[in-house]
């Protein structure tokens, strides 16, 4: 492979940053963050094309963390968002949060996450102290921008994560509207785990000149897993899978299921 010899140091993390990975317990970048890092530290829009599970976010959020540490903020009194993360779900808005809590624990920079279906004051308490980096899902955020509790003028950062999937849930129009409240000279970073047509077309509605990274997911099926596919009515599923399991030879059994 070849990020054998590369190391966190090689990618110029300053000491902050290399001490937090280290209580992280990881020994070298994966080859997203390889590849990533040193594009997003010399200030260039990214197209990334990764799934969850192959380290993406701390491919985006460390560097964010030593870009927002070594160039100071020039504004005196309360922090203000110079970085806004847009991500589609409350769980992964969470672990983006705490990745970034993570990451940045020695860097002095804080972050808050905001999300729908659950009351905002605790939220908007987060906003009005101040923050560096905010994690958002689109719906939560632009109901505080209207209310007037976030600000993104400031923005020098925008990451929107997890296109592909925002499109499926229907945030586009939301996604719209937000890009339309930040800075148009702003650095930004783009995650997606498919490109298809339509996630190019936002892909280049927002991106300037993206440098591209693309990693193929680590995970592979278990080569002792014996896999089997049933082609079946909906109404049928359930009566199959209660067929299955009455298999004496299943004594422990899995169900994934769409919700
Ligand atoms: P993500 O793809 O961002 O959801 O990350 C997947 C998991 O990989 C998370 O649990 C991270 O803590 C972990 N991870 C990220 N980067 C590294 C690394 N360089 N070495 C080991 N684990 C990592």
């Amino acid at each position: 492979m070849s990020n054998t010899h590369i190391t966190f140091e090689k990618l110029n993390l300053i000491e902050p940053l290399l001490k937090a990975v280290a209580v992280e317990g990881y020994t070298k970048p994966t080859p997203i963050q390889e590849k990533a890092i040193p594009i997003v530290l010399s200030g260039k829009d990214l197209m990334g094309c990764a799934q969850t599970g192959t380290g993406k976010t701390a491919a985006f959020a460390i560097p964010i963390l030593q870009l927002l540490s070594t160039h100071k903020s020039h504004d005196v009194g309360q922090r203000k968002i110079r970085t806004l993360i847009v991500t589609p779900t409350r769980e992964l808005a969470i672990q983006i949060g705490e990745s970034f809590a993570s990451y940045g624990r020695f860097t002095g920079l804080k972050q808050t996450v905001i999300f729908g279906g659950v009351s905002q004051s605790s939220q908007v308490k987060a906003l009005k102290a101040g923050v560096d980096i905010l994690v958002a899902t689109p719906g939560r955020l632009l109901d505080l921008i209207g209310q007037g509790f976030v600000h993104l003028k400031n923005i020098e950062i925008f990451v929107l994560d997890e296109a592909d999937r925002m499109l499926d849930m229907g945030f586009i129009i939301d996604v719209k509207k937000i890009i339309k409240v930040i800075p148009v000279k702003r650095q930004t970073l783009f995650f997606s785990a498919t490109m298809p047509q339509s996630i190019i077309a936002l892909a280049n509605s927002i991106l300037t000149n993206p440098s591209k990274v693309e990693v193929t997911p680590q995970a592979t099926t278990a080569e002792t897993i014996k896999q089997e596919l049933y082609y079946v009515d909906a109404g049928d599923k359930k009566r199959l899978l209660i067929h299955l399991l009455k298999d004496s030879n299943i004594t422990t059994a899995l169900v994934f299921t769409r919700t």
